[in-house]
């Protein structure tokens, strides 16, 4: 039996259990308690915000090159325990352990990136008047609040704590209730490396009252989410109402166009791969499968058998593919897109239904011939459904893939140079991959347009949100 710690906050250098009313975590695979998590109250906030502005002063006044061999430390820490914390973020999150510890490899990999980062945050030297030195410098903003989603419980924790330590920022931040082991690792492993206490905050409690807190405080300088739609736009307005600057990393309906001059065998099975993974329930996810008429029936026919073949069941056990859904809000979310979609004329190809009734499991769902009007392709599914949509030219497809308000990612898939580069250039997403299924890396930018979001994290943009320019100009003579 795999340990699983019970997960507590770190408040003012100290793991508490805080003074609010405890909730419980769920293991999505038995639907069995797991643990208890300790939830902050007012107090208990307050006393995170004041340990910020202490480790922001301290952390601000370290060289950054000193600021990265704290952090790197602790990343080394972080890799070295991947075996060991895997387990614990399948036992609260689903996916199976293998993708479990890749995702801990992947939140080192972003948090040495941006903390290295952190020495190259070069200012501007102005051409002056004689007499004068004129030069903008790149200051940290101040305490960043955080707020991280359930769906990568350590690496999404990592984008926001890497990107604000690597400013030299401090940080408060709320992980996700639901799969709190996670960023608890995280901080552990980082102030195992030396990380001073003060500079790290780590909160849970009821989300809503935890975020209108710190954003509201005057403590906090920016504010950084990852999560739904509507949630990121009540975030969004609550710090313009403060005039903080905000990194939204919402959701995505990602397009994915399969042209007639690939192989669509090729494309439908690496599709699978990279729908099903974490049971769909990734923001860059290919979510509609938009091909092409000449090829459309054989991609449907190779996405169908591949989605079957697939192994589902708890991601603890050898040789399983995909995990139960996270919560079972996702469970009724998935039974109602199919319904949904059934009752409006559209075919179940593959799937359709949940799997037993303990544990959050559904099955790989492939439709086909859905009405533009079904919801599966209207609003993010956000789990294991792959809804296929035909279209016969170039500009029919562009007109499905720009149709929604989403723009996080998008995909497609041609041999020709020429049409590869008007996709580029039209399809409206913030990132987009190209004859692949792969997406951003630590050392790419990750972020949305439209209402998918605004803020980069990772690439040489990863500290923009966390640092400020402040222009300096000095009389020498
Ligand atoms: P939700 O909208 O209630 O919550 C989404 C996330 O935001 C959760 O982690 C939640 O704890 C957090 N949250 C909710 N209210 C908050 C508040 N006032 N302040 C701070 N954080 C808050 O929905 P859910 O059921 O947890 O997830 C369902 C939807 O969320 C999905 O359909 C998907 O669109 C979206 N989602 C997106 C991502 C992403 O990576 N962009 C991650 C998780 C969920």
């Amino acid at each position: 039996m795999t340990d699983y710690k019970a997960p507590l906050m770190f408040i003012a250098g100290e793991w508490t259990r805080g003074s609010g009313q405890p909730t419980e975590v769920i293991n999505p695979a038995t639907e069995e308690i797991l643990s208890s998590l300790p939830r902050a109250t007012a107090d208990d906030l307050d006393r995170a915000l004041a340990s910020a502005q202490k480790g922001f002063e301290r952390w601000r006044s370290m060289s950054a090159e000193a600021r990265c061999d704290i952090v790197m430390k602790g990343c080394r820490i972080l890799r070295e325990r991947a075996d060991e914390i895997a387990p614990r973020i399948t036992l609260e999150q689903g996916k199976p352990v293998g993708e479990a510890k890749l995702e801990i490899i992947r939140a080192a990999s972003i948090v040495e990136w941006d903390v290295n980062e952190g020495r190259r945050a070069y200012g501007t030297i102005v051409p002056s008047d004689p007499g004068f030195n004129r030069f903008g410098l790149r200051l940290p903003i101040g305490p960043v609040a955080a707020f991280t989603p359930w769906n990568f419980p350590i690496s999404s924790p990592g984008r926001k704590i890497g990107a604000a330590l690597g400013a030299g920022c401090s940080v408060v931040i709320k992980g996700s209730e639901e799969t709190p082991a996670s960023v608890v690792a995280l901080v552990e492993c980082l102030l195992e490396g030396g990380l001073p206490a003060d500079v790290i905050n780590l909160v849970f409690g009821e989300p809503a009252m935890v975020s209108s807190h710190l954003i509201a405080s005057p403590i906090i300088r920016a504010i950084t989410f990852t999560g739904s739609i509507p949630v990121g736009k009540h975030l969004a307005q609550q710090a313009a109402a403060y005039m903080k600057p905000a990194v939204m990393e919402l959701g995505g309906h990602s397009p994915v166009i399969v042209f007639d001059d690939v192989d669509p065998a090729v494309v439908a099975k690496q599709g699978v791969a990279g729908k099903f993974r974490n049971a769909g329930q990734i923001c860059t996810a290919p979510t509609r499968f938009i091909v092409q008429d000449k090829v459309h029936d054989a991609f449907v026919d190779s996405f169908v058998t591949a989605a079957k073949a697939l192994r589902v069941g708890n991601g603890l056990e050898e040789g399983v593919q995909m995990g139960p859904l996270a919560n079972p809000r996702r469970l009724q979310a998935l039974e109602g897109f199919v319904a949904d979609a059934v009752a409006k004329g559209a075919k179940v190809a593959a799937g359709g239904n949940r799997i037993g009734n303990r544990g959050y499991f559904f099955e790989p769902t492939v439709l086909t011939d859905i009405p533009e009007d079904a919801d599966v392709i209207n609003l993010e599914p956000f789990g294991p459904i792959a809804p296929v949509i035909r279209f016969s030219d170039f500009e029919e497809a562009i007109a499905i893939a720009n149709r929604l308000p989403y723009g996080l990612c998008s995909y497609a898939f041609t041999s020709s140079q020429a049409r590869s580069y008007e996709l580029a250039h039209r399809v409206e997403s913030g990132i987009m991959s190209l004859n692949h299924y792969g997406t951003s890396q630590a050392d790419t930018p990750f972020g949305g347009v439209k209402e998918s979001g605004y803020g980069r994290e990772g690439g040489y943009e990863t500290l923009d949100a966390f640092m400020i320019t402040k222009f300096i100009s000095q009389k020498v003579s």
